[in-house]
């Protein structure tokens, strides 16, 4: 219903609440208070000096005004509270003065001053003798918390509202009902008020959200895909040409894939592993499976260093099998471009791996039996499915560092089957991990000094932000500076940064993992995926810019053998929260803390699964009320009850908004 109807809405207004994202009248009930101001009266007696309180009394004396300026005046009136006579003072609040009528109550919020009897107010409210908690809404210029709450007042006369919540589900927990709650949580009359309303009202929200992303992942079942009919002797063929045994979870997930892959039902799987615990050796397997069943494999990387790399690294542990592989990347030039399109349509390429550009639409391919991407959680969730679209239902395959803990990751990830990867390959030593301040800056090039004695490599992070436009390369070339000045201009510095060209930066990389570059001083760009096993220093300047879990995969370019690795960490500030790095190896953990300590803001990165969209829960505050959620909605889809509820059918027509 249109907002207008309401009494108070003409366009300007209209405009302002759209801008909060409000455009009917359903969606005005539905915009709840972020939180409550509780008015907490004391009387007068109680009043500590200098400490803002808030106290109720009646006008004994009508106000007066004094115009001191333009803009600025002062309004003085009588009380009586608590059978005495108070003298309240209040700013630029003229306007209130004929509120204030003899016998008329008051609340008032300021500082009393009991020397001279006299109450410095900042506020005064009227009316409120019964509705002492006051709901906070979010604002935007030009529309004030007061005018918020009086459309939202009409709003909720008109009664429209939907009742999600299947009633097997409002018994069970003894739910107040929609209608009371969406009152009650706009004009709680209490603290119980307020918790009986926002339980019920963010439970609904969560119990939608996860019967979306239920819902989705029965469908995902049915769904069709390529029944391959491989031997499972292939396993053993493709692991007798490795240099290194696989470990438990690495065949776990292998057989898992195999079983995908034979079977029908479209494959769809997570495959969650910490830094360095060896996922592209389980997504090479894939696409060796796909290539015996003649179909044809994509390999999607956020980054086209990392794409350069899977690609060097896949066609190295692929070269006894004759698999053809193409690189396709925004980079690739035009008529190289139009050979790869044109070899893949005739299937003459049998894995393309690259960055965004391959699901571009003019990449057409003539059989797509597997998709893979790597990083997951860096690609928004329409472009997975964009990609999907491209083949007969490929199987499709993602693969995530972001140790999420394995309950978040059923949520937020929960249409997708998941394996874990926990065991590091086998002589793996934890990285020892240490923070310093700036100024202990020597014993950090003292350790460098050592590890390149010994003929190791060291990445450098600097503290550059890449998003800028107009990058300032300066801090970069300074570090080279003090590198150069403390190693004597005695060590080869390679400097790499999102400016670069492709190609110079293949270069670099090159040049690195050659040994030829001893330092490799780089922004962020080395953060996903970059495997040089020599390398066994980390040095982060400015670590506290980084969230732990970012930190931490950071960390994971080095310990990648069974060298003893170290990531020194430099930072004056926020120490504490680095030092949880210094405890830790363990992603997962590091994860959590991270996830603790900052609302999991490198875990939802991305605008993942519409869960930034909430109106009232929280993902990771209401993580219970998420996970009984999860369990019902699991249940109701099971027992079909959804069938023929206009609610829930209407929900189904709107999934397309998480996939
Ligand atoms: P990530 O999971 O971070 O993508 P990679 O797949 O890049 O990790 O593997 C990291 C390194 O470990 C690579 O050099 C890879 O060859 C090596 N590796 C993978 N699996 C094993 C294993 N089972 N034993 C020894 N080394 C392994
Ligand atoms: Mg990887």
């Amino acid at each position: 219903m249109d907002l207008k109807s309401i009494k108070g809405i003409a366009l300007g207004t209209e405009q302002k609440l759209n801008s909060l994202g409000i455009y009917t009248i359903e969606n005005l009930v539905e915009f709840y208070p972020y939180r409550y101001n509780i008015l907490n009266l004391i009387t007068i007696n109680e009043a500590k000096e200098d400490e803002s309180c808030t106290i109720k009394g009646v006008v004994v004396d009508a106000p007066k005004v004094q115009y001191i300026k333009r803009n600025f005046n002062r309004m003085t009136f009588k009380i009586i509270t608590n059978k005495q006579m108070v003298n309240v003072t209040i700013f630029n609040r003229a306007f209130f003065k004929q509120h204030l009528t003899l016998n008329k109550e008051v609340v008032i919020t300021g500082k009393y001053k009991r020397i001279n009897n006299s109450f410095m107010a900042s506020d005064l409210k009227f009316n409120i003798s019964e509705n002492k908690i006051e709901p906070v809404y979010h604002l935007v210029e030009g529309l004030s918390n007061s005018q918020i709450s009086k459309y939202i007042k009409e709003a909720l006369k008109l009664n429209l509202y939907y009742d999600y919540i299947p009633t097997i589900y409002t018994e069970k927990y003894h739910f107040i009902n929609k209608e009371a709650a969406v009152n009650l949580v706009h004009e709680p009359k209490s603290i119980q008020d307020i918790k009986s309303s926002t339980l019920r009202l963010k439970y609904e929200e969560l119990f939608n959200f996860m019967f979306k992303i239920n819902y989705l992942k029965s469908i995902n079942k049915k769904v069709e895909g390529i029944k391959r009919d491989l031997s499972s002797n292939y396993l053993n063929e493709f692991q007798e040409q490795l240099s290194f045994t696989l470990t438990k979870d690495q065949l776990i997930c292998m057989q898992k894939i195999y079983e995908d892959l034979t079977n029908a039902p479209r494959m769809n799987r997570l495959i969650l592993g910490d830094v360095g615990s060896g996922k592209t050796i389980v997504a090479t397997y894939a696409i060796y499976l796909n290539y015996l069943s003649k179909h044809q494999s994509a390999l999607m990387a956020p980054t086209e260093i990392l794409a350069m790399q899977h690609y060097k690294s896949i066609q190295e542990l692929l070269s006894k099998f004759n698999i053809k592989t193409a690189l396709l990347t925004g980079s690739t030039k035009k008529k190289e471009k139009e050979q790869i399109m044109l070899d893949l349509q005739d299937g003459k390429i049998d894995l393309l791996i690259g960055t965004h550009a391959l699901i571009s639409d003019n990449v057409k391919f003539k059989s797509l039996g597997l998709v893979i991407t790597d990083e997951q959680h860096r690609f928004g969730v329409a472009q997975r499915n964009n990609l999907s679209e491209k083949g007969l239902a490929p199987d499709v395959l993602y693969l995530s560092a972001t140790p999420i803990p394995r309950t978040y990751a059923l949520t937020i990830y929960g249409d997708l089957d998941l394996s874990l990867i926990k065991t590091k390959p086998t002589g793996r030593k934890e990285i020892i991990t240490k923070v310093y301040k700036e100024s202990d800056i020597k014993e950090v090039l003292y350790k460098m000094l050592e590890e390149l004695k010994l003929g190791h490599q060291i990445y450098v992070v600097s503290p550059l932000i890449e998003d800028n436009d107009t990058l300032d390369l300066k801090s970069i070339f300074a570090l080279e500076e003090k590198f150069n000045l403390a190693f004597k201009n005695q060590v080869k510095i390679g400097i790499l940064h999102g400016k670069l060209k492709n190609s110079e930066k293949e270069i670099i990389m090159n040049d690195f993992k050659s040994g030829e570059l001893k330092i490799l001083i780089s922004t962020t760009v080395i953060e996903v995926g970059v495997d040089v096993p020599n390398t066994t220093m980390i040095v982060i300047y400015n670590a506290e810019r980084f969230g732990l879990a970012t930190l931490h995969q950071l960390r994971g370019r080095v310990g990648r053998n069974d060298m003893q690795s170290y990531c020194y960490l430099i930072s004056n500030k926020d120490v504490e929260r680095l030092k949880v790095l210094e405890e830790s190896n363990d992603g997962f953990y590091i994860s959590e803390k991270d996830f603790e300590m900052r609302g999991g803001g490198d875990l939802f990165g991305n605008k993942q699964s519409g869960s930034a969209n909430f109106k009232i829960a929280n993902i990771k505050t209401d993580y219970q009320i998420l996970m009984q959620a999860a369990l019902d909605t699991e249940d109701y889809i099971n027992s079909k009850l959804y069938i023929g509820n206009v609610y829930y059918e209407k929900l189904i027509d709107d999934i397309s908004f998480i996939n």
